[in-house]
């Protein structure tokens, strides 16, 4: 039989030069992989065309003007269908078997040229993520399907997800912490839904959000036992967005503070169960979205070495720098550090796959959608899917489906490639930094702004202290178990 050789871009070339599992891969999976790739060519064309010729001004115009925010750039993100990345292709997105690993990669190539614009989109696969568990499947065809839907309009659904509180960061992101956490924000239960009152704080891209998927407990001296997910819209009644951060890095994307007073959200948008807002919430999104962290680090520190190459090679005093033999072994340093950095992200991410790819592309899935659009979104169906016996359906197909044990051990990679891949960005960004002086060339103000974007990757998601704690308490202290929602 003759092999169909389909054409592979420059940059697929250069991935599957540089990620040999990928090739390998290839080899079983063509049309798979070559979607990854195509995902990954997409997002550098983005960069050539849009992101290099704006980051720097963006990033300069935002130190001057903190609250202003370039729709320009998210309006031309949508050409390349950046917002649908998180989406299920059975709706009309790109998430399908490899969805990890295309997401990996795209933050990771977008990140090469800004980390704030690719913060700024990863935070709407985020803030869209506590949908794709099956406790949010009755906003597949109303969000999701949105978001879709005015991307191919150019009109950008931008979405958030805000865990954090003034009084509670860490004590949020983690089981033991959760229990004595001392929160400000409380749900409470009333006739048909919840009251939210209260404040989150350094929530990324909560200012432009049109949707923010919102953690609370309904009771707060049982933090742990009563943390829900709810699905909040910008123009509830009672929502506010008071200020945005003065942010050091990452600045095209805003971190807000939000505030809810008396806002009122229906039972319908509520998550799953409540009360599962940290296991299936919290836990099951980071086992997801850590690895793509440690890929905005990859992107970052190769970035940088780019950067650093480029700037080596013009000669200054009559003399290149690579032609010295420190700056020679610099730059092979930093090639290392991106490939530990990058096996660690595939790592994750293939795992990954064999978690959300196949609970996505699973037959039992795809026969949902047989259904046509218009049943699914009759109130009889979605009304059905809020009972219940909907809610313990979709439970249990999670549970059918994905393994504990399989989502604990993601959560574990996740953790390990989010603090490796920071703490590798920020001490190679650093070095590249130091090495340049104050040059005053324009590589140099690259870098300047790679040192400055990459902090926050050791912060965000969990810090760095934290990401290690839960690693140990995954994989070697045995005291971390994700737990899938019980069928009630
Ligand atoms: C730019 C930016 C964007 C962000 N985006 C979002 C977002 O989109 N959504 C969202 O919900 N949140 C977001 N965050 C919040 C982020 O996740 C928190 O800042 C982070 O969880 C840390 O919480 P904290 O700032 O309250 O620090 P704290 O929890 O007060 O921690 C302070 C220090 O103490 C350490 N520490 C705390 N507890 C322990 C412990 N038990 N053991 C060891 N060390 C400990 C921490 O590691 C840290 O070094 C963002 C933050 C920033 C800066």
């Amino acid at each position: 039989m003759k092999m169909v050789r389909t054409k592979v871009s420059e940059t697929g070339e250069r991935l599957l030069r540089d990620i040999p599992v990928l090739k390998a891969l290839r080899e079983h999976d063509r049309t798979g992989i070559d979607e990854v790739l195509r995902i990954a060519d997409a997002c550098a064309e983005f960069n050539r065309r849009h992101a290099e010729p704006r980051a720097l001004e963006i990033d300069e115009r935002v130190e001057r003007d903190p609250d202003y925010f370039d729709w320009d750039t998210a309006r031309a993100a949508c050409k390349y269908r950046l917002f649908s990345l998180v989406v299920p292709t059975l709706l009309g997105g790109l998430a399908g078997k490899y969805m990890l690993t295309a997401g990996a990669l795209a933050f990771d190539e977008l990140c090469t040229a800004c980390a704030g614009i690719g913060n700024m989109i990863a935070a709407t696969a985020l803030g869209a993520s506590p949908m794709l568990t099956p406790g949010g499947m009755p906003h597949w065809d109303t969000v999701l399907h949105e978001i879709v839907e005015e991307e191919r309009k150019s009109n950008p659904v931008l979405m958030a997800y805000a865990i954090t509180e003034p009084s509670a960061g860490t004590d949020v992101e983690e089981p033991h912490f959760l229990s004595t956490a001392r929160l400000g924000m409380e749900a409470k239960k009333i006739k048909g839904g919840y009251l939210l009152n209260g404040r989150k704080c350094f929530i990324s891209g909560g200012k432009e959000a049109k949707y923010l998927t919102v953690c609370a407990a309904t009771d707060r001296t049982r933090p742990l036992e009563t943390w829900t997910t709810f699905l909040v819209h910008r123009d509830m009644e009672g929502f506010s967005v008071p200020r945005v951060e003065r942010k050091l890095g990452q600045r095209a994307c805003h971190a807000a503070e939000v505030l809810f007073e008396n806002v009122f959200v229906p039972e319908s948008n509520v998550m799953g169960y409540e009360g599962d807002g940290m296991s299936t919430g919290i836990l099951t999104i980071m086992a997801a979205s850590r690895g793509p962290v440690g890929a905005v680090g990859t992107g970052i520190a190769r970035g940088t070495c780019r950067h650093f190459t480029a700037w080596a090679r013009e000669r200054r005093n009559g003399k290149r720098p690579i032609d010295e033999p420190r700056i020679q072994m610099f730059i092979a340093d930093m090639m290392a550090t991106i490939q530990e950095s990058r096996g660690l992200v595939i790592n994750h991410s293939l795992a990954g796959d064999a978690v959300f790819g196949a609970l996505l592309m699973n037959p039992m899935m795809k026969a949902i959608f047989l259904l046509p659009r218009e049943v699914r979104i009759s109130r009889p169906y979605q009304a059905f899917l809020q009972t219940r016996y909907g809610k313990s359906m979709a439970a249990r197909l999670l549970r059918m489906l994905v393994s504990e044990e399989d989502m604990t051990r993601l959560l574990g990679l996740g953790c390990l490639a989010k603090f490796t891949c920071a703490d590798n960005a920020m001490a190679l960004t650093s070095r590249a930094l130091e090495i340049m002086g104050m040059d005053d060339s324009e590589e140099r103000r690259w870098v300047e702004k790679n040192y400055r974007d990459v902090k926050v990757t050791q912060i965000y998601e969990g810090t760095n202290q934290l990401n290690r704690l839960t690693f140990f308490n995954i994989d070697i202290g045995g005291s971390l178990r994700v737990e899938l929602p019980h069928p009630r």
